[in-house]
């Protein structure tokens, strides 16, 4: 690896896979979510290795994503679970995609495409139950039994999402119960009319877990697949034992000694105070590094010890203070997010200095890093 890169853990991957699969009830399967690159993991490497470990559907943000995950030799259903302009819809027939439908209009926009075009585009109804960020009404139960009856569009399968499952907050567990009993009713209303509603799926990562008695046909599984939790404080029934998939290195690049009043990066802000050692490494705010982490606020590991960084992080280079950790040299390697001896930084460290969540953190690492691929842990 050149400058700064990530490595996958497979045992990791599929050991949070497999909790999931025993905790959820029988008859509810994985939906793993892989947008934004799989949470920045990856997914060309991902995709394929969950598709691998029985996972037999997908969830991604837009039709790029999708596509590629075709393209990634991905054969399972794939779900985009934003909206896809009708100038994209000639691509969903292609890569036999499934796109949500986000409201009615969205549904005529599909069915029109439909019609025109002689092909039926393989649609999920969304619900708003809550959220109010997309969905038909819950109450739209004629509008939603003519869209699965409707010669122009197939619509195989219908979700909701909840938006506060993870806390314990009794306004926040009621608001979710209400949530889920909502999508309930539509659910068993539209069966009671004969609807064959295809694949049903409600629970996210934190609500599979706090909520599995809402659990349908899959859940769909991001961050805590990845074996981190959005916030460390955030509630969980049971524990998970998630382990992370993750690390993050980069490349020393240089090193070198300063003396006491010596300043580190822009704007001067480290002062030197003592004859002090800094080791510069390949990795910076065009990487993901949260810029504002500058000022110390950034912990690595650098040969089983950790150290802080020195002074503002740069685009593509930050420095770290090695004082006293011997024969630091050039092409060593710096951990950022993983474990190293007896040493671990938390991607949740990271994401909480930085007054952010992992989801966050990870979606924002950048397409320079290298790596994205699975290692054997030694
Ligand atoms: C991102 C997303 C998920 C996955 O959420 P996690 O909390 O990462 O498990 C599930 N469903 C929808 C609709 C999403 O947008």
């Amino acid at each position: 690896m050149n400058r700064a890169w990530i490595e996958l853990d497979p045992e990791a991957l599929e050991h949070n896979v497999r909790r999931y699969q025993s905790l959820l009830p029988a008859g509810c399967r994985i939906m793993g979510v892989v947008k934004a690159d799989a949470y920045g993991h990856g997914a060309e490497a991902v995709a394929p290795f969950l598709e691998g470990l029985g996972v037999d559907h997908f969830a991604a943000a837009t039709l790029d994503e999708a596509v590629r995950l075709r393209e990634y030799g991905v054969k399972s259903e794939i779900l985009i679970l934003g909206y896809s302009a009708p100038s994209s819809f000639p691509a969903l027939a292609e890569y036999d995609l499934t796109q949500t439908a986000t409201c009615r209009e969205h549904a005529a926009q599909l069915a029109r495409y439909g019609r025109e075009h002689g092909v039926r585009l393989k649609t999920h109804i969304a619900v708003d139950t809550g959220m109010h960020r997309i969905g038909f009404q819950p109450e739209d139960v004629e509008e939603i039994r003519r869209c699965y009856g409707s010669g122009d569009l197939r619509v195989t399968g219908i979700y909701s999402h909840l938006c506060v499952a993870d806390t314990t907050e009794e306004e926040h567990v009621e608001f979710s119960v209400g949530q889920a009993e909502r999508f309930r009713r539509l659910v068993d209303a539209l069966r009671e009319q004969g609807v064959d509603l295809g694949t049903v799926h409600l629970l996210s990562s934190y609500a599979a877990v706090n909520y599995p008695e809402y659990a349908y046909d899959y859940a769909r599984l991001g961050i805590l697949m990845f074996g981190v939790k959005s916030d460390p404080g955030d509630y969980l029934r049971e524990d998970l034992q998630p382990r992370p998939v993750m690390t993050l290195k980069a490349r020393i690049t240089s090193v070198r000694e300063i003396g006491p009043g010596e300043s580190v990066s822009y704007g001067r802000i480290f002062r030197a105070e003592r004859p002090t050692k800094i080791a510069s490494a390949a990795i910076g705010y065009a990487d993901g590094i949260p810029r504002c982490l500058s000022g110390g606020k950034l912990r690595a590991i650098v040969h089983g010890r950790y150290v802080r960084g020195a002074g503002r992080i740069c685009m593509d280079q930050l420095m770290l203070d090695v004082t006293g950790v011997e024969n630091v040299q050039i092409g060593d390697e710096a951990v950022f997010i993983g474990r190293e001896g007896e040493c671990a930084i938390h991607a949740e460290e990271l994401a909480v200095n930085s007054g952010s969540i992992t989801n966050e953190l990870f979606s924002r690492l950048g397409a320079r890093l290298e790596g994205r691929r699975f290692v054997e842990r030694t």
